[in-house]
């Protein structure tokens, strides 16, 4: 198949082409590298089978395709809110563009949705018949509103012009290709550990998310892609919840040595827990997560250790310890 994956250059994306590669596909990876780079998909470029446009999902776009996933959004708090107006227009305009695409040439679309869609959520763990908690007009909701709309799209879409569509839910994913200077909690605790710097807990430590290795991730997405007639949401992420704190804890006997702790302002609207209920992607995609904390972050860590400290430092201005607002 000729597959279109959007964001294929980022963290995420660039591991999905390398499967989709893998399993015989011919893919287009599109990308206008606001956190995506270049050095993700270098060792694609020689492959016939792989195309690379540099493309903003803002305007639209009119290729041949079977399969599209749509990725492309920032998805790091202090990315996403670098310029929030541009995160809503890549939610929405983009979305739109890539249903437009996929309704023309008549081709199955997945939509990478998020946890954040439940916002901070009174229900727990999350199943994906709950409604969510967010708010409108906070510093997060160009985020979690733009990706809420994103899912209203897709659905209207597929009611109205029967678009066959995918959305998956993801939750906190990590692994190797993040950005040094991501801003988001694991590549921040890994760079700072491996700097001997100290790590960054925002708030008491005491929130929770649970963390899904980015191997697992790509696998519950093609997964999802490759079902039939199911066009409900599906949350995709490792169940196994940990607190801040504990994750931090993790880290430091991970990379050794004399790691120590700070504490910084709690984020505006930083969910207080997050855990995916995975029940029907168990049932409909006979998909769990394999990769458990111990064995991700020690991958993350070796990818890290090659790379810190000898290439620049972080992206786009921000600082791996900067908390994303307080
Ligand atoms: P990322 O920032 O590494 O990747 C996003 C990619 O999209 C980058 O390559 C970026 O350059 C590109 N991009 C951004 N705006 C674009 C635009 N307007 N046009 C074209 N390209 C654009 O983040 P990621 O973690 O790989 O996330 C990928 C997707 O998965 C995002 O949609 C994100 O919302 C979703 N997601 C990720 C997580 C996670 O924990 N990693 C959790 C929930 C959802
Ligand atoms: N966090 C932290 N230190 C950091 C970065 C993040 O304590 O250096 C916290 C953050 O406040 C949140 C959790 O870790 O409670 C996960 O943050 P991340 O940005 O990775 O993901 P999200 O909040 O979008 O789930």
């Amino acid at each position: 198949m000729r597959i279109l994956v959007t964001g294929g250059a980022g963290f995420i994306g660039s591991h999905l082409c390398d499967r989709l590669l893998a399993d015989g596909h011919h893919v287009v990876c599109l990308d206008n590298f606001f956190t995506g780079r270049r050095e993700n998909i270098e060792h694609l470029l020689h492959d016939q089978r792989f195309e690379l446009i540099r493309h903003d999902v803002v305007e639209p776009l009119f290729i041949d395709v079977d399969q599209i996933y749509n990725l492309a959004c920032p998805a790091s708090p202090p990315h996403y809110q670098y310029n929030p107006v541009k995160t809503v227009k890549s939610n929405v305009m983009g979305t739109i563009n890539m249903l437009v695409l996929a309704k023309r040439v008549r081709a199955r679309i997945l939509q990478a949705s998020t946890s954040e869609v439940y916002g901070d959520p009174t229900v727990h763990p999350q199943t994906e018949s709950y409604w969510g908690n967010v708010n409108p007009i906070g510093p997060r909701s160009c985020y979690d509103e733009g990706k809420r709309v994103a899912e209203t799209l897709m659905m209207d879409y597929h009611r109205q012009d029967r678009v066959d569509i995918r959305i998956a839910r993801i939750f906190n994913t990590y692994g190797t290709r993040m950005l040094e200077g991501d801003g988001r909690v694991v590549s921040n605790f890994v760079v700072q550990a491996l700097r001997g710097q100290e790590l960054t807990i925002y708030g008491s430590g005491e929130q929770s998310r649970s963390f899904c290795y980015v191997d697992d991730l790509v696998e519950g997405l093609v997964r999802l892609m490759a079902t039939e007639g199911r066009y409900e949401p599906v949350n995709l992420g490792n169940p196994v919840e940990f607190t801040i704190k504990e994750l931090a804890e993790r880290v430091s006997r991970l990379v050794g040595g004399d790691v120590r702790t700070v504490y910084r302002p709690l984020p505006q609207d930083d969910p207080t827990q997050r855990q995916p209920d995975i029940t029907r992607a168990r049932q409909w995609l006979g998909w769990e997560p394999g990769i458990q904390l111990e064995e991700g972050l020690t991958r993350t860590i070796a990818w890290f250790r090659e790379r810190v400290g000898r290439r620049g430092g972080p992206g786009i201005g921000i600082t791996a310890s900067s908390p994303a607002t307080s």
